[in-house]
């Protein structure tokens, strides 16, 4: 068998779930945390997202949510911000204390300020 088949054999990541944590845009992450310093006790015990009055209707996912504002992917993150409904119920359950309503606002906030180069 010659070099180019070899070629095809083997595994690769798929580069749209590729995280370059060098790369990645950390504004929003820092706008979120200096003013929500909670947002740092979360360890993604997913009892926002299973509480969440917006996620029973439509694909929203605040611990999804918060590990995009973590690693700085800004385009899904875009999105999902608009979903939620500040409601206010993920606050009652959260073992943590996040302040979770804030996050959500404060990360719709930073990205309005991204796209008006504020940040
Ligand atoms: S319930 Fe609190 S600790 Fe758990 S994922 Fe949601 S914000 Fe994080
Ligand atoms: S405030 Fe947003 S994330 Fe929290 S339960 Fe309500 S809709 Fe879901």
């Amino acid at each position: 068998m010659n070099g180019s088949a070899g070629n095809k054999f083997g595994f690769t990541v798929n580069r749209s779930r590729l995280i370059d944590y060098d790369a990645s845009d950390r504004l929003v992450r820092d706008y979120v945390t200096l003013r929500e310093p909670s947002f740092r006790l979360c360890f993604a015990c997913g009892g926002c997202t299973a509480t969440c009055t917006a996620g029973q209707h439509a694909p929203f996912n605040l611990r999804r949510m918060n590990t995009f504002i973590r690693r700085g992917e800004i385009e899904p993150l875009r999105e999902e911000v608009t979903r939620c409904m500040l409601c206010g119920k993920c606050l009652l359950v959260c073992p943590r204390g996040v302040n979770t309503r804030n996050v959500v606002s404060l990360a719709a906030e930073a990205i309005k300020k991204l796209d008006r180069n504020e940040l």
